[in-house]
């Protein structure tokens, strides 16, 4: 046991006072704590002692400190104590609890600072290797695939239970990783506990007694006194039943702890009224400081799996030990090479260490090899569908004369000049669209960003080259948009255009089916209508997805099938953070506007307490007064529509009545018939209505650029991103705009997570952010975003090992694009892709 003072410790051995000093202190100081403890314990009664009174006692020892031990900026303040001490008969008992207190500290305080502390090393502590061979001795080979009832250990009852996590052969279990771990590998001395932090010590028993609680006789408890060179910490095991109360028992019990035995202890360090201690810790006696341990889960990592009902932690513990042996079966999906190149641990180890890490470092390699595969998997599954999809052949676009000159008189029409980043995608898409394989490009640009312009002069070229454009949108209203906003640009154009809803009318209908069946009706805009089967193209060149993150994977392939082999275009408003973009359209090429038109005002981003939703309404009023208009939102929760919508109802007549007498209050909600929404909308549109309360119906597609307020009520109850596409609501036009978030929560998180909003107006940003706060389902907001099945990758943590993982996974199709040389990962291929197809037919 060698004192080692670091660094630190011995800046502050500047104190400087010499040994003999120190021990006057201590002599002088000693006392005085015990005298306040005494005075605690009692209750602040101002003790009367055999010789003086606990006041007394202390104001004359105050007044007197030990010659030449103390800095000189202790006096005044040890005057000022002797001072108040003096007049302690006089005080109320929460001001002596309070003084009591003071000096306690102080006291405590000065003693750290004239001690110098010298951390002790953290003891040592030999915790024996397991060998699996020792394991596979007993067990034999066990396959993969064994049924789990053929682990030694696993009866019937309990394989049905595990049967009940999904747990039905060795592999299951193998691949059923800790969702987390208990980390008792923190060696500590006594002295350097820290309460809150789960610990391991080493110490020397001194005491040992049980007894049975005198208030509950069901209760026995033993307790420990142990120690080490660094002082001393209470341990307390309780037995709770009757029959632990008997005394022989008891006894027994404690001589398992004789007084200078050598103890290992893990536990949870926690701190009390009279120290600190161990609760029911993890004890082992030790044969010697030395002697290796035997407990599988003092000073270790330990791993914590999620459980069912009748089945103990220490229990599935050892039952999935029992099947760590398998793990040598199972096969190393990466050559030699590539592993050693990325530096990875073999997939056996990999395996055996997330389920038995020797050591943290241990463990995150481990970590890293696995999160690796499944990012592997994934990429490799991506790519190779876009490869697929590159081989069908698509139309290639390539217009060899501007014959109608389409796409120039466009953006000629257009009243403002394409943005840097407009024109840059532009051109991205344009070298797509004129290869002979299908374009599968996604646009990514905040709200406002001007995407559909683009999509539009992507749309024309189609119909320049003769064949018909497709576009697509997740709601009715932002499809009405998107049909109002062709219908500005292409009939000038002599380009027809049509919408197709939900609600378009039977006889309608039928007619312009027919149009887009001829080819007559060039441009078709819609809803998931388009996906009916009804719907035939006469040639289908181009399909732009608006907010595609909303579509499932299938939903698209399903349009994409409509066409020869149409080239497809997908668009959203909502960025989504690049771990995020490339796990779910690592088939698709991403492209960035990056850029805002100019002329933009910044919105200002106001967070609010539900109290203080006054001050909004006033605020809107003067933004009313000056001509503009406001948006008051409301949350949607789907499961809940029917709540929400009474909730839009009533908000709605408050304001109609009691807020905005004077003023037209319009009202929007998604139970409205298509043509009332619309008729809303235009009504707030053309300045008829000035305030209008919504649900979330306008998140997309309203486009009113005299509106400069947007009142976000209940906006915890939001995830950021959707907060982040209803705020691009505002800021339209030229006027300075508003965003008010009205927070009726009091959690701290909720509050954090709307400052983020206040603080930045980036889209990317924001969707990190949403990404870590919430994880990646709630960025996505719905149940068939086609996420990627990741057991252990974390899509807001790990995105470093995806980039490696994509960068490997292009490399071993580059040399080997059929995985010829890969059969190992060829075959996980096909058992993921078998896995989808078979959930998919489940749907
Ligand atoms: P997004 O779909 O990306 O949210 P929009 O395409 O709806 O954005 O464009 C928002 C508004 O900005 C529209 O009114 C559009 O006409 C206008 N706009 C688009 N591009 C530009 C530009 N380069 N300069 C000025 N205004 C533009
Ligand atoms: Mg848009």
């Amino acid at each position: 046991m060698v004192a080692q003072p670091n660094g630190e410790s011995s800046a502050s051995l500047s104190s400087g006072l010499d040994h003999q000093s120190l021990e006057r202190f201590h002599i002088w100081l000693r006392p005085l704590q015990q005298a306040l403890a005494l005075e605690a314990d009692r209750g602040f009664v101002n003790v009367q002692g055999r010789q003086d009174t606990f006041h007394g006692f202390m104001s004359r020892e105050l007044g007197a400190p030990p010659a030449g031990a103390f800095p000189p900026d202790c006096e005044e303040r040890l005057q000022a104590f002797c001072h108040e001490f003096q007049s302690y008969p006089s005080l109320s008992d929460a001001a002596r609890r309070r003084l009591v207190t003071t000096v306690r500290q102080w006291l405590h305080a000065l003693r750290q600072r004239l001690e110098p502390t010298r951390p002790m090393a953290p003891p040592k502590l030999k915790v024996a290797t397991r060998s699996t061979a020792a394991a596979a001795n007993q067990q034999g080979d066990l396959s993969l695939d064994a049924p789990l009832s053929r682990v030694r250990g696993i009866g019937p009852k309990q394989a049905e239970r595990l049967a009940s996590l999904g747990l039905l052969v060795v592999r299951d279990l193998l691949l059923h990783y800790p969702r987390d771990y208990v980390d008792y590998s923190a060696l500590r001395r006594i002295e350097a506990l820290v309460p809150g932090e789960t610990a391991t010590i080493v110490a020397t028993v001194r005491r040992c007694h049980g007894f049975t609680s005198p208030r509950n006789p069901n209760l026995s408890i033993i307790e420990l006194q142990l120690q080490d060179p660094t002082g001393r910490i209470k341990v307390s095991r309780f037995l709770a039943g009757r029959r632990f109360s008997n005394p022989s028992y008891l006894h027994g019990q404690t001589r398992l702890y004789p007084n200078g035995a050598t103890v290992a202890v893990s536990g949870l360090v926690k701190d009390g009224p009279y120290g600190r201690s161990f609760q029911d810790p993890l004890i082992e006696v030790m044969e010697s400081p030395q002697a290796p341990l035997q407990s599988k889960r003092i000073g270790r990592l330990l791993p914590v799996y999620s459980l069912t009902e009748g089945l103990t932690a220490d229990r599935f513990r050892s039952l999935v030990e029992a099947t760590l042996p398998s793990i040598r079966l199972w096969p190393e999906p990466l050559p030699a090479q590539r592993r050693q190149a990325r530096q990875l641990l073999h997939r056996h180890q990999a395996m055996t260490a997330i389920h038995r890490p020797e050591s943290s470092e241990q463990l995150q390699q481990a970590r890293h090899r696995l999160v690796f595969d499944e990012f592997l998997l994934l990429q490799l599954g991506l790519m190779q569908r876009r490869a697929a999809l590159r081989q069908r052949t698509a139309p290639s676009l390539k217009i060899t004369s501007d014959r109608d000159g389409l796409l120039s008189r466009f953006l000629n029409n257009l009243p403002f000049q394409f943005t840097n980043a407009q024109t840059r995608v532009l051109a991205e898409i344009d070298a797509d669209l004129e290869r002979s394989e299908p374009m599968a490009r996604l646009v990514q640009g905040d709200v406002g960003s001007g995407k559909t312009v683009v999509a539009v002069a992507a749309l024309l070229k189609a119909i320049q080259a003769g064949l018909q454009g497709a576009m697509m949108a997740p709601t009715e209203v932002l499809a009405e948009q998107h049909y109002r906003s062709l219908c500005q640009w292409l009939p000038p154009l002599h380009v027809t255009v049509e919408l197709l809803t939900g609600s378009t009318p039977l006889k309608k209908r039928r007619r312009l089916l027919a149009d887009v069946a001829s080819g007559a009706c060039k441009v078709l805009v819609g809803t998931h209508a388009l996906l009916e089967d009804p719907v035939a193209f006469e040639r289908l060149g181009l399909v732009v997805v608006d907010e595609q993150h909303r579509f499932g994977v299938r939903q698209r392939n399903r349009l994409l099938g409509k066409g020869l082999q149409p080239h497809l275009l997908t668009m959203t408003a909502t960025p989504i953070p690049r771990t995020l973009a490339l796990s779910l359209h690592g088939d698709l090429d991403v492209s960035q506007i990056d850029e805002l038109p100019p002329g933009r005002t910044p919105i200002m981003t106001t967070m609010l307490a539900g109290s203080e939703r006054d001050q909004a309404y006033s605020l809107i009023r003067e933004e009313v007064e000056k001509g503009q208009r406001a948006y008051v939102v409301l949350p949607l929760v789907e499961e809940s529509e029917k709540m929400d919508l009474r909730s839009a109802v009533d908000v709605h007549r408050q304001l109609e009545d009691e807020v905005f007498p004077d003023l037209k209050v319009g009202l929007l909600h998604g139970r409205l018939p298509s043509v009332d929404k619309q008729a809303v909308i235009q009504a707030f549109a053309k300045g008829e209505t000035q305030v209008l309360v919504s649900t979330t119906v306008v998140e997309v597609g309203v486009d009113v650029p005299e509106a400069s307020v947007m009142m976000i009520d209940h906006a915890d109850r939001f995830g950021l991103a959707q907060l982040h596409q209803l705020r691009g609501r505002v800021g339209r036009g030229a006027a300075a705009s508003r965003c008010l978030l009205i927070n009726d929560s009091r959690n701290p998180l909720a509050r954090q997570r709307l400052e983020v909003l206040v603080r930045s107006t980036d889209g990317f940003e924001i969707a990190e952010m949403d990404l870590r706060l919430r994880g990646p389902g709630q960025v996505l907001g719905t149940r068939q975003s086609g996420l990627p099945d990741l057991a252990l990758a974390s899509l807001a943590d790990d995105g470093s090992v995806l980039e490696e993982a994509r960068e490997e996974a292009a490399d071993i199709l580059r040399n080997d694009p059929d995985l010829i040389d890969h059969s190992v990962l060829r075959s996980l291929l096909d058992a993921q892709r078998n896995r989808v197809t078979s959930a998919a037919q489940l749907n």
